[in-house]
């Protein structure tokens, strides 16, 4: 089959799937839930899967919001494109190009709703391309839950869901349109618990489990600069008291320790830990370790991102109206009113540098080819931020996550048809990987987050 005819019919199938895409963007970003409770989420992208014509397992792998949707078509690789669909505390706004109060409600803060329903809908194009056209192969889509706390595909990894699978697609919002083939940050991360006794405030305050827990974060905090500049630390304290007078007898601190290198990064991360530990010693009170999760960084693969320029080339832009660039370019001056407006409108190949996110795809990027296509959000407007959720809402952004889309669509059709790709692809990953020993997938919170995911985010769980 020529590469015009391929393309062609490919683009056709998109432009048909298109408007489903842009309704399953807002029907997702209507209704954001939290990491591992996106029961509607999950529940609306495999019901338009399904009725495109794929095989629903769900939930699978033990992950109540997991899913695989699989569709075989003869013999030929087996491609998977990734969804993602999970939101963030604390950043719901509406798709409004101001700030809202909204407390601790969830947002589509990361513009997730645009991944699950660009990627699902470029897995939906393919389908139809290669049925059409009798191509053969085999077409997968993984349900992803919990991805802002790196779990999810961590947690898949190791039960098995990537068996099979010759390459791994997948998007996301970013600051340029364009394929990436650089790495981004390693991520481990978890929680303390600190317990003591609560008594009245104006005794003698000896079990004040808050006391260890600011006294670990100050201590991170004067050790940052000599024992790991190299290294970002962020925690939240998420269990503080609840009035002064009863002395708190429990805190929490969740802390993520990030930079490139995995094993640095672990490294870090146990020493964080060790810094608590002896917090809760020297203020007399017990002492939990509640491990979350664990990602590399994304290991590039020069050969996948080659293939999908191509595509994106063939792509272009995404076409932003003039009114939608003043509805952002107003947005932007909220977040920024000295900054200058600054949308990148070009498509490129970012092979430099290091991405300062960490993404637990980075986690499967080392065993199985993994491709990726970003779209811009403007420069001034912060991902995780009450204006994201807004921009992750607002029709005049979809541009983007669909020009993500019908790249991935080419390039899922492209990888079906050019297997050889597929061996040069994991030729590099064998390459890039030579000599390394790899732990095994390290997830935690498994209880918890398959059974009770409440008590994750109410700050209760134990395990
Ligand atoms: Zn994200």
């Amino acid at each position: 089959m020529k590469p015009a005819f391929w393309k062609e019919a490919t683009r056709r199938s998109w432009s048909i799937i298109k408007p489903e895409v842009e309704r399953h963007i807002h029907a997702l970003w209507e209704k954001p839930e939290l990491p591992a409770m996106e029961v509607a989420a999950a529940r609306l992208l495999t019901e338009w899967l399904r009725g495109s014509g794929f095989d629903i397992e769900a939930p699978c792998c033990g992950m109540p919001t997991a899913f695989i949707a699989r569709k075989r078509l003869g013999p030929g690789p087996c491609i998977a494109i990734l969804a993602e669909y999970d939101a963030l505390p604390g950043t719901a706004n509406d798709a409004v190009p101001y700030r809202q109060s909204r407390g601790q409600r969830a947002g589509h803060s990361c513009g997730h709703n645009q991944i699950g329903a660009a990627n699902c809908g470029a897995a939906i194009a393919a389908l139809k391309t290669m049925q059409d056209h009798k191509i053969p192969g085999e077409l997968i889509v993984i349900g992803c839950p919990a991805e802002e706390i790196v779990w999810g595909k961590v947690g898949l990894l190791k039960k098995g869901a990537f068996e099979g699978v010759d390459a791994i697609l997948t998007s996301h919002g970013d600051y340029q349109n364009g394929v990436i083939s650089r790495p981004c940050q390693s991520v481990v991360g978890g929680e303390i618990v600190f317990r003591g006794e609560s008594g009245h405030g104006g005794s003698i305050r000896k079990t004040n489990a808050l006391d260890a827990a600011e006294l670990a974060v100050q201590s991170i905090e004067r050790l940052r600069a000599h024992h790991f500049a190299d290294t970002q630390v962020e925690h939240v304290l998420r269990v503080g008291g609840g009035i002064p007078n009863v002395t708190p007898d429990e805190a929490r601190v969740w802390i993520n320790a990030r930079q490139a290198d995995y094993d640095r990064t672990s490294e870090v991360y146990d020493f964080l830990v060790d810094v608590c530990k002896h917090s809760a010693q020297l203020v007399g009170v017990s002492f939990q370790h509640l491990f979350v999760s664990a990602t590399h960084g994304y290991l590039p693969n020069d050969r996948l991102a080659e293939m999908m320029m191509a595509n994106l080339q063939e792509v272009g832009p995404p076409a932003w109206s003039d009114e939608a660039k003043k509805w952002m370019q107003s947005l932007a001056f909220e977040c920024a009113p000295n900054g200058a407006f600054d949308l990148d409108e070009e498509v490129g190949l970012y092979t430099e540098g290091v991405d300062p996110y960490g993404q637990d795809d980075g986690e499967v990027s080392w065993q199985i080819p993994l491709g990726r296509v970003n779209w811009a959000y403007p420069q001034q407007v912060p991902l995780h931020n009450w204006a994201l959720t807004a921009l992750a809402g607002y029709p005049g952004s979809y541009p983007g996550p669909l020009m993500a889309s019908e790249t991935l669509a080419l390039s899922a059709i492209d990888l079906m048809l050019n297997p050889k790709v597929i061996e040069q692809a994991k030729e590099e990953l064998t390459e890039r990987t030579k000599g390394l020993t790899l732990d095994p997938p390290r997830v935690g919170a498994w209880e918890t987050l398959t059974q009770n995911p409440e008590a994750f985010w109410d700050a209760t769980w134990v395990e």
